[in-house]
């Protein structure tokens, strides 16, 4: 299934395991279709180098997470890793009602919310050329403890064993050919 001729207002979700190359993907989408709105989500995470609060995330402590959730405030959340990771939902309905195609990348968990809540939305699955390329690249990041190396390559591999559930998928082998790949998916080609 490909993605209908006019992205405005549509709801596209990118989901795959840590290390697969979501953020570089999206990050060069966004340059070639600056029209393409990208949720910043709200996480308990800690910064990482040269991550700024508000562009990259919403860097919240548990507790105000916990508020955000009790008021209704996030379109879906997730935990993962050992922290807590949410999309924020009034500027998600603003810019899909402003007639924005808007990009979610978020975990799998979440992407199970968002496909009962936005069925018509299309939602795509990145996937490494290998598990021993994903293990490269998450070590290769740097940014990474062990501990958290572990645990997201852990977690990957149950990830990787839903793909089925989305509407399409594609490998991040060579970077260009993805994007490629992903414009054709998302009819920006
Ligand atoms: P994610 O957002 O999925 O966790 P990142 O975008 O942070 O992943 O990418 C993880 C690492 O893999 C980064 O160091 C990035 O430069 C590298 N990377 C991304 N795409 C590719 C690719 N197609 N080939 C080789 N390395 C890649
Ligand atoms: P990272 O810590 O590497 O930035 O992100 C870890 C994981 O959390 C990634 O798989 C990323 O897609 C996911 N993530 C980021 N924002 C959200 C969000 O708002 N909701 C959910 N469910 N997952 C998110």
């Amino acid at each position: 299934m490909v993605a209908e001729a006019s992205d405005a207002g549509r709801l596209f979700l990118i989901t795959g395991p840590s290390g697969v190359g979501k953020g570089t993907l999206v990050s060069a989408l966004l340059q070639r279709h600056p029209q393409i709105w990208l949720s910043v989500s709200a996480t308990t995470r800690a910064p990482r180098s040269g991550e700024q609060d508000g562009q990259h995330y919403f860097f919240l402590d548990r507790g105000a997470f916990e508020v955000k959730v009790a008021e209704g405030g996030l379109l879906e959340w997730a935990e993962f890793a050992g922290n807590c990771y949410g999309t924020p939902r009034e500027p998600v309905e603003q810019q899909l009602t402003a007639g924005r195609p808007v990009l979610l990348e978020i975990e799998l968990e979440g992407a199970r919310q968002v496909r009962s809540s936005f069925p018509s939305g299309f939602q795509i699955f990145i996937k490494p050329p290998s598990f021993e390329e994903l293990e490269r690249r998450i070590r290769g990041r740097g940014t990474d403890s062990e501990d958290a190396i572990s645990r997201r390559l852990e977690r990957a591999r149950v990830e990787l064993e839903a793909e089925s559930e989305f509407d399409a998928a594609l490998v991040n082998d060579d970077l260009d050919r993805a994007l490629a790949e992903l414009e054709q998916l998302m009819a920006l080609a």
